[in-house]
């Protein structure tokens, strides 16, 4: 990354704290009850670090490999770094999961939920946990279905005692996210679940009007990523 594009990073993570600022004025709310999680997947070390010097400390990734590369070095000279994993995990992979986020935003369904929580207990380590709901019911999506969710919280709160704070969700592409949003917030209300993690580049604001914690901002921050390969 070029010295140009790391002044970019601390520019426009100024700007998307800004905006995070005036959307929590507009709806009342205390900035600080509103987490950025700077999301530098496909981006590498120097940008996160160029977002650390800028006073960024939550990061999110979603493959467990990507992160395994990048961000024990830096959480070595950052130890307040806070690490989310917010991608799919396979149940092969919740050890090392488990050893590396603070966070997991992406707990989905009871195998994995069994596995982490064996994970848990062998390496004596308890990242807090979210439960994403896939709440446009699309078929290719992580998640679980909204009609699943109770069961997957009485499951993973009170009998594998996992520390679970919250909701998290990706709205579908193609359709407003406001429902979404909403859905999510009176789904984590009747749960009694505090967090809420919803609201991307495109739609922060939008989410943060609507009751989110944690905002998850990609592109807006590193800008774009390259596409997917093959
Ligand atoms: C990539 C990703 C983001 C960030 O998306 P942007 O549109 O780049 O802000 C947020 N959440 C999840 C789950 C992601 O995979």
């Amino acid at each position: 990354m070029q010295q140009q594009d790391m002044r970019g990073v601390a520019d426009r993570l100024a700007a998307v704290r800004k905006n995070i600022e005036q959307a929590c004025r507009k709806a009342e709310r205390d900035p600080a009850e509103v987490t950025l999680v700077a999301v530098s997947k496909t981006h590498g070390p120097e940008a996160a670090q160029a977002a650390l010097d800028a006073g960024q400390k939550v990061f999110g990734e979603n493959r467990v490999q990507e992160a395994q590369g990048k961000f024990p070095a830096l959480r070595e000279a950052n130890p307040d770094l806070d690490l989310h994993l917010i991608g799919p995990l396979q149940t092969n992979k919740s050890e090392d999961a488990v050893a590396l986020f603070d966070m997991i935003e992406s707990l989905d369904r009871p195998k994995l939920a069994r596995s982490l929580a064996k994970a848990m207990d062998k390496l004596q380590r308890r990242p807090a946990c979210l439960l994403q709901v896939n709440t446009g019911e699309e078929p290719q999506k992580a998640g679980c279905a909204p009609g699943e969710l109770e069961a997957l919280f009485r499951l993973t709160k009170e009998e594998l005692d996992l520390d679970v704070q919250g909701l998290m969700c990706i709205p579908p592409l193609d359709e407003p996210p406001a429902p979404h949003f909403q859905f999510l917030r009176q789904r984590a209300r009747d749960l009694g679940l505090p967090l809420l993690s919803m609201g991307m580049s495109a739609d922060y604001e939008t989410a943060i009007l609507l009751g989110a914690t944690h905002v998850r901002v990609g592109t807006a921050i590193f800008g774009q990523r390259p596409p997917p390969s093959a």
